[in-house]
């Protein structure tokens, strides 16, 4: 089985001295893990990260969003390019919150997954319904247009993505899809990138919602699961550290 990925979002969570003990902690463990990991930290602190993770191959910094244009009149934004100087490895585009705290279209999320590629950047791109769209039994048909736009736009290079797959009324509330829920969605995804791209295996595949220290071994364990992208746990060194021990177990069976 191969190595897993477990991506830490800090969302708009830290501090200087909080981060440093943060990362130092999690660096502490990883000797042993065969994982792969990466912190997905608020742009201000990108200076500070290069030099705490500097020669980590196991932990590596990401970033939380990317603008969709390249250099310009666009105040307040981040270009791939800039994240690149600062060692970022991932950017996650996308994400429930952008969606709809900042009204981020599809079209645009695939945007930002192009500017990252372009960069040399791995986009984790976020698909997930809503509580609305998974009662109204809409989820399959929600998260395929999301990717689908993502692959639209990127088709070429689609195997360079990230995919996480994020039912929203699972983010941050203590509500997990259940392994089995989980498995069938990434079952799906995994069906329409091998349909847009044979070297799809490739594609790792990431469940994000409330995944924790008990509930991570049920549902990384699912074939089509490759990981976790992982909000309120990743900012507890223990919880942090306990599901990379676990992916990191995955990955040995
Ligand atoms: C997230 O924000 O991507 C996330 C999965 O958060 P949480 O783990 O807190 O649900």
């Amino acid at each position: 089985m191969k190595q897993k990925l477990i991506v830490g979002n800090w969302k708009m969570n830290g501090s200087l001295a909080t981060n440093q003990a943060l990362v130092q902690g999690v660096l502490a463990g990883l000797p042993g893990l065969n994982v792969h990991a990466a912190i997905c930290a608020p742009a201000a602190y990108f200076a500070s990260l290069q030099i705490l993770l500097q020669g980590q191959t196991g932990l590596v910094c990401g970033a939380q969003d990317v603008s969709m244009h390249e250099t310009g009149a666009y105040t307040g934004e981040i270009s791939a390019s800039m994240l690149l100087e600062f060692g970022v490895r991932y950017v996650i585009v996308g994400h429930s919150e952008r969606r709809l705290y900042h009204g981020e279209l599809d079209a645009q999320v695939a945007i930002k997954a192009q500017r990252a590629l372009s960069a040399g950047i791995t986009p984790i791109v976020c698909v997930g319904e809503t509580l609305a769209e998974r009662q109204a039994g809409c989820t399959e048909e929600v998260v395929k247009r999301q990717l689908a736009a993502v692959i639209h736009t990127n088709g070429h290079c689609i195997s360079e993505i990230v995919v996480a797959y994020e039912p929203v009324w699972a983010i941050g509330t203590g509500l997990t899809a259940t392994p089995e829920q989980a498995q069938q969605v990434h079952h799906v995804l995994r069906q329409q990138l091998k349909a847009a791209s044979p070297r799809a295996d490739r594609i790792a595949l990431l469940y994000g919602g409330s995944m924790n220290a008990v509930n991570a071994l049920d549902l990384l364990r699912q074939p089509d699961i490759d990981g976790g992208l992982i909000g309120g746990a990743a900012l507890k060194v223990p919880d942090f550290l306990a599901i990379m021990a676990t992916a990191s177990q995955c990955a040995i069976a």
